[in-house]
């Protein structure tokens, strides 16, 4: 009983001797990586046009902005249509309704990509760093 006690003690005193700088350093980057990446989702979230209405180009008509005209004002559109206007355009126009969706799921889903990967890259490397450094 004495002596598994004393060999517990022994134990945790390897363990916190096993803290290397290394492994601090990498647990310093894990946590740099997660603040620039929160910072950059909130960031992303909040830039936003200034005004919640915008006046519609085709019919004069006042409507709330959407999805769709917040993405267009991120690619630096300045000019809006309202949802009628839009789907009516997008009747007329049955080719670029094909290549629209396409290329909004596409830029969604290669945004997703790049963010998985700056993400899970990173911190594969630094535990895989951090594992090593356990072992060696
Ligand atoms: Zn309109």
């Amino acid at each position: 009983m004495r002596s598994r006690r004393v060999d517990d003690i022994c134990v945790t005193g390897n363990g916190s001797m096993n803290v290397s700088p290394e492994s601090v350093a990498a647990v310093v980057v894990i946590i740099v990586i997660v603040i620039v990446i929160v910072i950059g989702y909130f960031l992303s979230r909040r830039r936003s046009p200034k005004e919640k209405s915008f006046r519609c180009s085709r019919c004069s008509a006042v409507s709330q902005h959407t999805s769709r005209t917040i993405n267009a004002w991120h690619a630096g559109k300045t000019k809006f249509f309202c949802g009628s206007c839009h789907s009516e355009w997008l009747r007329s126009h049955p080719a670029a309704r094909a290549s629209v969706r396409e290329s909004n799921g596409g830029q969604r889903s290669g945004c997703l990509g790049v963010l998985a990967c700056l993400i899970f890259i990173p911190i594969t490397f630094v535990l895989a760093w951090l594992y090593a450094s356990q072992y060696l």
